[in-house]
């Protein structure tokens, strides 16, 4: 096996790759790409450009060409990158022939989100959900170069389960994977019966891509300290706080965001904080309108949704960040027709309200806009399944109690 040594400075440049296929327009491409350069910055790395290759589809061999190859490792020694990302997941096949050809350090989209996530797990719950995910993932990619990985500890990708990266034998992992499964059912044992406790209140969860603001406005509604800040995944364990809205209490609960790419059976190894959203009576559908692929990311949440058993429940989609709202206005004498970035705000939520049946609100968390407004709608609705669900518990009864206290 052959061995090499990246120094520290070189792991932390990294170049991206990412191809055009007649599923995956160029604009689509571009867009992807700077969301793989924003999650490789929330990992430490320094993107230092992108390379992009028509294909009809990934090569099996080496997912780009032979030639893009070459022309990436021309690259690499010229300008000292450390790390390679590529923006779908590869196979092992393809992993180990891409490394064995570049001799640097190569991720996917997959492991780069997993290795954010490692970084990000406070409980022993996130921790011990992350590392399952992290095995899973291991498992079929065994034949990888392990060794070269374990000189650069602690740098990007690195933070994989401990030691044990490097002992590629299928059984030891199998074994963890087992026991790591085991410790998640007795955890979630626990977090059912803390779920069970909570006593009669409608549990209200905030979702959405990551990015969008769930943390800001779960701050601001429930003036609690969730940790928000602009990198992907900031918060990876839910929050549930007690929040009161004009005497009416109800449970809300901060999720991690969802990304696109993201593989099913990944997202099962974060079962215990998905029941949080599977568990909510009512969702709030939190959306980027300054994203210029918002109409995207809301099908990935919805998608995300009714792939972890969350689908159907009662939704209302939130805008937020309206106050980053940009479009471009058209000359008068323009008259081709309107793309979407032409389209006022005005417009746009005239056009979502009446898609929604006003099953939608406009905001901004930041500049708090509209936010009592949605306090509003959010007292409605709740109220109305309050009353349903728990028809003999006078809600205002329950508040007057707790302040006695
Ligand atoms: P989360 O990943 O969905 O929890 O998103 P966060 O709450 O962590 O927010 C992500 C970034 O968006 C932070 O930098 C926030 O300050 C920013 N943000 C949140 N709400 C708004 C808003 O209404 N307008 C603008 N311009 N930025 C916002
Ligand atoms: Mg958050």
């Amino acid at each position: 096996m052959k061995e090499f040594v990246i120094s520290e400075a070189q792991t932390e440049k990294a170049i991206l790759v990412a191809l055009i296929t007649q599923t995956q327009d160029e604009r689509t491409t571009y867009e992807y790409l700077d969301e793989l350069a924003f999650l490789a910055e929330t990992a430490g790395a320094e993107v230092v450009c992108s390379f992009t290759q028509r294909l009809d589809a990934a090569n099996s061999v080496t997912f780009v060409g032979k030639g893009k190859l070459q022309e990436i490792k021309e690259y690499i020694t010229e300008n000292e990158i450390g790390m390679v990302i590529f923006d779908d997941e590869l196979s092992g096949k393809q992993l180990r022939n891409i490394e064995t050809e570049l001799q640097v350090l190569v991720l996917d989209r997959t492991s780069l989100i997993l290795d954010i996530f490692a970084k990000r797990a406070q409980t022993a719950n996130a921790k011990t959900q992350v590392e399952l995910a992290q095995f899973r993932y291991m498992l079929p990619r065994l034949t990888r170069l392990w060794t070269h990985l374990e000189r650069q500890r602690g740098g990007i990708g690195m933070r994989g389960p401990g030691e044990t990266q490097l002992e590629t034998d299928r059984r030891i992992i199998l074994n963890r994977i087992s026991l790591l499964k085991q410790q998640l059912i007795d955890i979630d044992k626990q977090k059912t019966t803390q779920r069970k406790n909570r006593g009669n209140m409608i549990r209200v969860a905030l979702v959405g891509y990551t990015n969008v603001g769930k943390s800001t406005l779960m701050n601001l509604i429930s003036k609690s300290e969730v940790f928000a800040e602009n990198k992907l995944f900031a918060t990876l364990d839910t929050t549930v706080r007690k929040v009161i809205i004009d005497n009416l209490p109800f449970l809300l609960t901060d999720t991690v965001g969802f990304i696109r790419k993201l593989p099913t059976d990944l997202v099962d190894s974060f079962k215990s904080t998905l029941d949080e959203v599977r568990e909510a009576d009512l969702l709030l559908h939190i959306v980027d309108i300054s994203h210029p692929g918002f109409e995207e990311q809301i099908k990935v949440v919805e998608k995300t949704l009714s792939e972890i058993g969350g689908g159907g429940k009662p939704c209302i989609l939130v805008f937020n960040k309206i106050d980053a709202y940009t479009y471009i206005q058209k000359a008068e004498d323009d008259l081709t027709p309107k793309t979407k970035e032409n389209i006022t705000l005005d417009e746009l939520m005239k056009t979502w309200m009446a898609k929604l049946n006003d099953n939608c609100i406009f905001i901004s968390a930041l500049e708090k806009q509209n936010i009592e407004e949605l306090k509003t709608v959010m007292y409605n609705k709740v109220k109305e399944m309050h009353v349903q669900r728990f028809p003999y518990n006078d809600f205002l009864y329950q508040v007057y109690d707790e302040t006695e206290e």
